[in-house]
């Protein structure tokens, strides 16, 4: 049997190692991971690859050494569309930066489609968002404002000699943990960058606005861990603007709703997610408003049952009526359910069973300064905030979990003691 994933994200890796594990290790099946980058970065890092504080060279993982060390195969490719009838996928011809063919389009079979898509930022067709400003998406939208921030502080630092108010601007839009977060790292790699050569940058010179049109930052968590966050980024000399509504962007500004304008040097956009509206009506697939595919509680699409969805892609009702949200550990979940529910069909062995999303809690990390967050569960009997050290231990947990589920105990540890001799040998920050 073929059984096809496409995208090596969060959900995807994890599934296409598992399925690699159980089938494509004794060839009982084809397990084809299909990703259009040729290296998986865990995406809630991404912010910190903008910033600086990760080096994309060297966190990275080649999706063909680890298809090799795991069993599956690995290609190259967006998907473009999928034929039901047929069972066929098609990726789309693939070229290099300067417009030459490297592969032509190509048609894939399946048993078994599992779209592990992710998401893309929502602009909500604010007029000039797209043009004028940066999304947090992909490594190498990450990668671009990591040049533009130090080529802006390098200006700045010059600048600074002279004038005395120079000041290097970022606009936020989204309150959310992207939003929050960025802007604490932010503020911690400004500050380091003064320790690298940087030495005319005052702390006071950076200016970060967040805009969030709700009344609170942090909206999907508890009020009191919106209000520490809040408090938390304000002593950084952060501006937090609540029910501060865009409208519009353009060229180094954004407009608000009742018309003002604000300033700044980069615009970063990070309110909302949708899947593309390219795979709007992807082979009559049934998808919401925001274009995720409806699933049924087996992670099976509800038009389909050899197509499966899980991730920021899925649309999966709970119980209570609300949607899984879309986050790293709906799509860690997702992938372990899924793969069971896909053993079990393939093999013909047992009812399928419906996913139950465990929401163990929200962190946010301010940084090296503060992580902040609600962990949730028996233990806590509910909801319970944590702040501080045990907050970032539970943080950096979840992505430790996500390494385990990719390379293992014994090479998770290896690569916990890498990055430790990593912080001793390389600089704090990626400085080019
Ligand atoms: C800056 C940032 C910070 C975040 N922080 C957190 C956090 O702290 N905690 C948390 O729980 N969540 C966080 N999230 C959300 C979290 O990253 C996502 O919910 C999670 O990554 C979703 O996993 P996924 O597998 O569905 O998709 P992704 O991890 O996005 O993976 C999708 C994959 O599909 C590939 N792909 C896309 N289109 C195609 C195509 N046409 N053809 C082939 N391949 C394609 C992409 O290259 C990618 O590898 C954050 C997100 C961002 C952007």
């Amino acid at each position: 049997m073929n059984i096809v994933i496409v995208g090596g994200g969060a959900g995807g890796a994890e599934l296409a190692t598992r399925l690699g594990h159980k089938y494509g290790k004794r060839k009982k099946h084809n397990i084809t991971l299909i990703d259009r980058n040729n290296t998986h970065l865990w995406k809630p890092l991404l912010h910190e690859v903008a910033s600086g504080s990760l080096d994309m060279g060297v966190d990275s993982l080649s999706y063909r050494a680890h298809a090799y060390n795991h069993h599956f195969r690995f290609k190259l490719g967006s998907l473009e569309a999928v034929d039901r009838e047929a069972q066929e996928i098609t990726l789309s011809r693939l070229v290099d930066e300067d417009g030459n063919e490297i592969l032509p389009e190509r048609k894939l079979p399946y048993d078994i489609l599992v779209l592990a898509l992710g998401s893309v930022t929502n602009d909500f067709g604010t007029p000039g968002v797209r043009e004028h400003s940066i999304f947090l998406d992909a490594p190498k939208q990450a990668e671009r404002f990591h040049r533009k921030l130090l080529n802006g502080l390098l200006k700045l630092n010059r600048s600074a000699m002279t004038d005395r108010d120079a000041a290097y601007r970022i606009a936020i839009v989204g309150g959310g943990a992207t939003g929050v977060e960025l802007s604490a790292e932010l503020h911690h790699t400004f500050n380091t960058m003064k320790a690298y050569g940087l030495s005319e940058l005052k702390t006071e010179q950076l200016k970060i606005s967040l805009l969030e049109a709700g009344p609170r930052i942090l909206p999907a968590l508890p009020e009191r861990i919106s209000g520490s966050a809040h408090k938390e980024l304000e002593e950084l000399g952060v501006q937090v603007r609540t029910q501060t509504m865009v409208a519009e962007a353009q060229p180094n500004r954004f407009i608000t709703k009742d018309g003002e304008a604000i300033e700044a040097d980069i615009l970063v956009w990070a309110a909302g997610v949708k899947v593309p509206d390219a795979f709007k009506g992807l082979a009559g697939l049934e998808t919401n408003r925001i274009n995720q595919w409806q699933v049924k509680g087996t992670l099976q699409t509800t038009e389909d049952e050899h197509i499966y969805a899980i991730g920021d892609c899925a649309a999966c009702m709970m119980a209570d009526g609300k949607q899984v949200p879309p986050r790293a550990q709906s799509a860690h979940q997702m992938a372990t359910h899924a793969f069971k529910n896909i053993c079990r069909q393939i093999e013909g062995k047992g009812e399928l069973t419906d996913y139950v999303y465990k929401d163990y809690g929200s962190l946010v990390n301010l940084s090296r300064y503060s992580t902040v967050g609600s962990l949730m569960g028996s233990l806590t009997r509910g909801s319970m905030m944590i702040e501080g050290r045990i907050a970032r231990f539970m943080y950096v947990s979840l992505y430790r979990m996500h390494q385990l589920a990719l390379h293992g105990w014994f090479r998770t540890g290896l690569r916990m003691l890498s990055d430790s001799i990593n912080k001793v040998i390389r600089p704090r920050l990626k400085l080019h």
